[in-house]
């Protein structure tokens, strides 16, 4: 044996040591104690990361070898990107000392405090934190279901849905409709459907200029909404028509064979359709009784533990954050927040009253973009948003901050990128 080797092994004997001392044993008589992390999304990726870093000993669940990011996905849509630049693996995670489990998570039990996998094997914890994402409700709009969202992709969960939609757009002849149904409050990234119709109408622009593009809102209002609908008016004049809720812009049913949205007030057929349908929690929150009636997950704001179930931390956009809109910059910061209170919370101390930072940039066009920022602190049980701490930005702003906006935006998909998977 190499000297370096028993170096490196004494280091790692010492460094087990201090890990030992920090976290007491389980009575168990199990060595330190185990956090099992399901779903290496944005959120859970960045808790698993974040608890290993203090020493914890971690299991990360994952279903999917590759995962398939949606910032940024609807810059594919638009052709101004391909879907590979989405698409990372857990390798470098792994190499970090992680244990990744790669296949689903069936089941919880949360007296035994146990996982179920898909294959039957069992996993223990001494805290689990659930960062699933979101599933699409089948059940929540008429039509919609497995076969309607071949023939009117969704595209929510970025992957196959995203090319399908793009494959659709390139074949779409000039002077075609798209039309696209946006949900009602709560749903992953406010401001996403808005900014994908933008890059739509820059696709349109600049391949298809006689197209038009119709969105049917179950909102009276959406996020960033002065600066898209200044910039719709700037870029995109004419091509963009938005019918609110008042307007008779919910849709209340689909009819997938003649892509046509039916609203109270009439019936819309697109020539491509994309539904962006009502959501909730994935489906392993809804079996692990971590989410409630309306089908998202509510939380403790200091530690991210589950309302619920005991010993069950529930982050990412399945969890019920009060302010905080349903982002991987929020997923990313949650995963930070909750792993600090976890690892507080195995040492038998008490979690600090955290800060958590959110911005979304959207791309209204390659080199036109905006943000919106906010800062969360828990009041009345819920995480709030500070007054006068964020805002969006300005609305008369020159083409250059708009230009540099755009930069910041990929800056910030890199760099968060590069911290969770690199
Ligand atoms: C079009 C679009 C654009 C967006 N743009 C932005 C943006 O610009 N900025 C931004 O901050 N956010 C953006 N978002 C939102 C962002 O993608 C989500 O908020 C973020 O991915 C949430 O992270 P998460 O960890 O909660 O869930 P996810 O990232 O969805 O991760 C969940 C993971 O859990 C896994 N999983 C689920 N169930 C199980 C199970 N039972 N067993 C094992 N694994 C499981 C899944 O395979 C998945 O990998 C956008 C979203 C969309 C749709």
């Amino acid at each position: 044996m190499s000297q370096a080797l028993t170096r490196r092994t004494l280091l790692k004997a010492a460094a087990m040591g201090a890990a030992a001392a920090a976290f007491p044993r389980r009575a168990t008589g199990q060595a330190s104690p185990k956090v099992v992390v399901v779903g290496g999304g944005f959120g859970g990726t960045t808790c698993a990361r974040e608890l290993k870093r203090k020493g914890l000993a971690v299991t990360l669940v994952e279903a999917n070898a590759i995962y398939t990011a949606c910032p940024f996905s609807n810059a594919v849509l638009a052709g101004l990107r391909p879907v590979e630049t989405q698409q990372f693996k857990l390798d470098a995670v792994e190499k970090g000392g992680i244990d990744i489990v790669r296949q689903r998570a069936a089941r919880i039990d949360p007296q035994a405090r146990r996982v179920v996998l898909e294959d039957g094997s069992l996993l223990d914890y001494d805290r689990l934190v659930l960062s699933p994402g979101i599933d699409i409700r089948l059940d929540a709009l008429s039509g919609y279901d497995e076969a309607a969202a071949a023939a009117m992709p969704h595209a929510w969960k970025a992957g196959e849905q995203t090319t399908l939609l793009r494959r659709q757009l390139e074949a779409m002849d000039d002077g075609g409709t798209f039309v696209l149904a946006a949900p009602a409050n709560p749903f992953r990234c406010p401001p996403g459907p808005y900014e994908r119709a933008s890059l739509i109408a820059h696709y349109f622009k600049t391949h298809k200029p006689r197209s038009k593009l119709l969105i049917l809102d179950a909102k009276d209002s959406f996020s960033k909404q002065r600066l898209f609908q200044a910039a719709w008016q700037d870029l995109y004049p004419n091509m963009i028509e938005w019918v609110s809720l008042s307007s008779g812009g919910k849709v209340i049913e689909v009819d997938a064979k003649t892509r046509t949205l039916v609203t109270d007030f009439g019936r819309h057929k697109g020539d491509v359709v994309n539904v962006i349908p009502p959501q909730r929690a994935s489906q392993i929150a809804q079996v692990a009784g971590v989410a409630d009636r309306s089908g998202w997950c509510p939380i403790d704001p200091v530690t991210f533990e589950s309302r619920l179930q005991p010993n069950i931390h529930v982050i990412g956009d399945a969890s019920i954050a009060g302010g905080m809109p349903k982002s991987a910059f929020s997923a990313n910061a949650q995963g930070k927040v909750c792993a600090a209170a976890i690892s507080s919370l195995l040492r038998g101390e008490a979690p600090t009253e955290p800060k958590l930072i959110n911005t979304c940039y959207s791309l209204v066009a390659p080199d036109y973009g905006i943000s919106v920022a906010g800062v969360y602190s828990p009041r009345n049980g819920m995480l709030t948003e500070v007054e006068g701490a964020g805002g969006t930005s300005p609305v008369n702003a020159p083409p250059a901050f708009r230009a540099q906006e755009a930069v910041y935006a990929e800056t910030w998909f890199q760099t968060i990128t590069s911290e969770v998977y690199g």
